[in-house]
């Protein structure tokens, strides 16, 4: 039975009197025997950040003059090829195109489309190059304020629980599931997923995130279309849309892996509590969410499981930067491994996505970081296999889970009424 309605939370919220507490002040109350009851808190906010491949952008943007050219048949953006229509735009000078978080340059190995959608957000140049249905080829320079149309559509985003990878192969496997070639046997093991902060880990049968939930996406208010591709009663993700002109660049990009460019973006999501049932699925704790470890290759059968507990407890957000341990060799595989491009010259702290990749790599100790490692059982016994790369950023969810706390608070965001 409901002991409050969206109605009166949204009142609360516009009155300044909402108690918000976010997915991991909850858990921590639980962990101290303090569970908070139904009746002392209206919101809990919840986050994901991490590698989203389901992510897209629908876009209408200016290429030339209008009369210059009929209707387009293909489509760069800075040499990351765009599907054009469905609408043809005839002798307007403009196209309709879908662009694919995942697709690469045709240029650049290392630049995708998750790096492009946050060049575009950030309001950089970007070249647009349209080949038209007779073959002519129109260039030219555009920038956020040239386009009229730009909406993320993610197919399938925040997974409910996700799955960590290692290779038992000798042989090395190029995957989007490792910033690397993942080495073995045994050797590392990457994962994503953030666990208790998770939105649907929070909302497991989705009593308060369904279709037409108001949602925070990369920091622009976006809404729940329906249940993502894959997405099953046991392990349910979202497809979600959300206006690009509101994204804060920070929470959305690209992230290098050894099968080339993926791209990551954040969701926060907020739970209205109606009831005991819908509290008590928010005490959910680390340690007893199931991670399990598949093959990176097969990714079918699990060979083991650890939890969440064993990778985010205790653990560091962000490498500790040490140039004096540096030893400028010629190549430095810091920089070429790096998936975000926060080691260049410098070490770029906001580009960083505490993946743990660096520390991983420098030979040297450049970069320090606690990042921790599994026990897994093999035919040999039990063994540590040290985490190599994290997919989800723990940091950046954190933020925007406590960002979407501040706008409630501030009566600055509602909840939506979809029951
Ligand atoms: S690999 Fe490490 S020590 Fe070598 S240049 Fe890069 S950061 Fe410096
Ligand atoms: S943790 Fe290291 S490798 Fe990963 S994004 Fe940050 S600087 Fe780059």
């Amino acid at each position: 039975m409901n002991i409050r309605s969206i109605e009166e939370i949204n009142q609360k919220i516009q009155r300044g009197e909402a108690t918000v507490l976010t997915a991991e002040e909850v858990s921590n109350l639980v962990r101290n025997n303090e569970e908070p009851k139904a009746e002392d808190v209206d919101v809990i906010t919840t986050g994901t950040c991490g590698i989203m491949s389901g992510t897209a952008a629908i876009f209408h943007v200016k290429a030339g003059e209008p009369g210059s050219f009929k209707k387009a048949r293909n489509v760069l953006l800075n040499g990351i090829p765009g599907f054009p229509g469905p609408c043809p735009n005839e002798w307007l000078g403009s196209v309709d195109m879908m662009v694919y978080g995942t697709s690469h340059s045709i240029y650049d190995e290392n630049y995708g489309g998750g790096f492009l959608l946050n060049d575009i957000i950030s309001g950089k140049d970007i070249e647009i190059e349209v080949e038209s249905i007779y073959g002519e080829k129109i260039k030219s320079t555009v920038n956020i304020d040239d386009f009229s149309t730009a909406r993320m559509i993610g197919t399938r985003l925040a997974f409910k629980d996700y799955t960590a990878f290692i290779n038992p192969s000798e042989k090395l496997v190029k995957s989007i599931f490792n910033a690397i070639e993942m080495e073995g046997p045994y050797k590392g093991l990457s994962f994503s997923g953030c666990g208790e902060l998770n939105p649907l880990q929070n909302d497991p049968v989705m009593n308060a995130i369904k279709t037409g939930t108001k949602v925070l996406v990369c920091g622009s208010e976006g809404l729940v279309m329906g249940n993502g591709t894959r997405s099953t009663p046991e392990k349910p993700n979202l497809m979600i849309s959300a206006d690009m002109f509101d994204m804060n660049p920070h929470y959305f990009g690209g992230f290098k892996t050894a099968a080339g460019p993926e791209v990551f973006n954040s969701v926060a999501a907020a739970i209205p509590v109606l009831n005991d049932e819908i509290l008590k699925n928010t005490y959910i704790l680390n340690e007893d969410i199931t991670l399990p470890i598949v093959d990176i290759k097969g990714r079918h059968m699990p060979l083991g499981a650890t939890d969440y507990a064993s990778v985010w407890k205790n653990m560091d957000e962000r490498p500790q930067y040490v140039p004096e341990n540096c030893m400028d060799c010629n190549v430095c595989i810091v920089r070429e491994r790096c998936p975000t491009g926060a080691y260049n010259e410098t070490f770029d702290k906001k580009r960083c996505f505490g993946c743990g990749m660096c520390a991983y790599s420098c030979p040297y100790g450049t970069f320090e970081m606690k990042r921790g490692k599994i026990q897994f059982e093999t035919d040999e016994g039990l063994i540590d296999i040290p985490i190599v790369c994290r997919q989800s950023d723990i940091k950046r969810a954190r933020e925007l889970t406590d960002e979407l706390k501040k706008r409630i608070l501030e009566g600055k965001f509602s909840i939506s009424k979809c029951y």
